[in-house]
């Protein structure tokens, strides 16, 4: 993604970010709708988490122990995030996701994995087919390195798809350990769950005897202060208690913080306490940790609510500006996340899986965001991944989207 492998041209190397620009190496200045993949929720550089990161910096770099802070974090996110009773701290989604599977096994003493077909749940072995981020811009069905045995033991589904997902249960219900899945999909563009889908993919999966895994890497203290989940509960017919979450990008406000939690009954597997193995030499590292609670405490509801508006503006404008060049699309929301669509099919319909956005007029992007970057505007580098907005975009920020969008527009209406 970072080397423009999708839409071509000379990455840009950025050597500082504050607020909601970035700046190259070259001394241009750009607007950041990347947001560093999702963490700078404040904006960057934000004050507050760099004087917390100082401060826990003058005090020790990693202690390779518990520390109060650690706690301190994961009682921010419990009183968040109801279905969190405990929670173990990572470095990584990756990790994260990674081990949450391995609990998830440990638990169920049972092997098979379900995932989404364009969900990207991190690079491990056993996630990486059909999965979207890098992959999907790179269509690429899988990676090399991944020992056939360990793929097979992932199924994969169409999302939003009840139908396929309940006959997945009825071949291979007995041995299915869980059910990973994005909160809400962001990782092929924007798909937000059909309403209740994940109410009763929980349901079905428990029906099973097997564990659900939310994955709130993207989604989690973004889209709300309870992230997707806290969306979907207010509202009792889309409310459901996921077994495990996971957390990455703003839990740790930028610096290497992620986490898995759920129910304490399973969380309690883990090592040191259960037999399931679990360990890393930098997980609650102090300085980044301090990130995340700086991070988590300003981040309040009228942050929220700001980050709200700013998507619909920006989102609104850009559609404005391809519907006035006449180019067929469809923006997608999940929250604050948004993505666009391109090709009369979406335009047309609904977009609820990959196949629908992979058969997308996709080299539609390239040149527009080509034009945006010209224009001074730094988008995601492939139609393939969310637009990141931040609490500090301000009216100076977004009037320079909305300046720099026609041109782009008229740029992807002529490819
Ligand atoms: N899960 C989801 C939903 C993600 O979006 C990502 C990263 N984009 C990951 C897991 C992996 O996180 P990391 O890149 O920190 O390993």
């Amino acid at each position: 993604m970072r080397a423009f492998r999708s839409v071509g041209g000379t990455p840009r190397f950025l050597v500082s970010a504050r607020g909601p620009y970035v700046t190259d190496a070259e001394g241009r200045e750009y607007v950041d709708l990347v947001a560093g993949w999702g963490p700078a929720i404040l904006g960057h550089a934000d004050p507050r988490v760099i004087e917390a990161v100082q401060d826990a910096a003058g005090r020790g770099l990693s202690f390779g122990s518990s520390t109060p802070a650690e706690t301190e974090l994961a009682e921010l996110v419990e009183a968040r995030v109801a279905p969190v009773e405990q929670l173990r701290l990572v470095s990584t989604g990756t990790e994260a996701t990674m081990s949450a599977i391995r609990l998830a096994r440990g638990f169920t003493d049972r092997d098979l994995l379900v995932k989404f077909a364009g969900h990207y749940h991190g690079h491990s072995d056993g996630l990486l087919a059909e999965a979207g981020s890098g992959l999907a811009t790179f269509a690429l069905p899988g990676s090399a390195g991944v020992p056939a045995d360990i793929a097979a033991l992932t199924l994969v589904v169409p999302y939003n798809d009840l139908d396929a997902l309940t006959a997945v249960f009825a071949e291979h219900g007995p041995r299915i350990a869980a059910v990973i899945v994005e909160a809400a999909a962001a990782n092929m563009g924007v798909v937000p769950p059909l309403p209740g889908f994940n109410r009763a993919l929980v349901e079905l999966a428990h029906a099973h005897g097997a564990l659900v895994i939310s994955d709130e890497v993207l989604t989690g203290f973004r889209v709300s202060a309870a992230g997707w989940w806290g969306l979907e509960a207010r509202d009792e017919a889309s409310a459901y208690t996921p077994d495990l979450m996971t957390f990455g990008k703003v839990i740790g406000g930028g610096m290497p913080v992620a986490a898995l939690g759920g129910s304490a009954e399973i969380m309690q597997q883990l090592a040191p306490l259960g037999p399931v193995y679990q360990a890393g030499t930098l997980s609650g590292n102090p300085v980044a940790v301090a990130a995340g609670i700086a991070t988590l405490r300003a981040a309040d509801g009228a942050v929220y609510e700001r980050l709200d508006a700013t998507a619909a503006t920006i989102s609104t404008a850009v559609s404005d500006a391809l519907a006035a060049e006449g180019v067929a699309h469809r923006v997608q929301h999940a929250g604050n996340l948004f993505s666009f669509v391109f090709g009369a099919e979406a335009a047309g319909g609904e977009v609820r899986d990959y196949a629908t956005v992979q058969r997308q007029e996709s080299w539609r992007y390239a040149p527009f965001f080509h034009a945006m970057l010209e224009a001074g505007v730094s988008l995601p580098p492939s139609v393939f991944e969310a637009w990141f907005v931040t609490a500090a975009h301000d009216d100076a920020a977004i009037g320079r989207i909305i300046d720099a969008a026609p041109a782009a527009a008229r740029a992807a209406a002529s490819a």
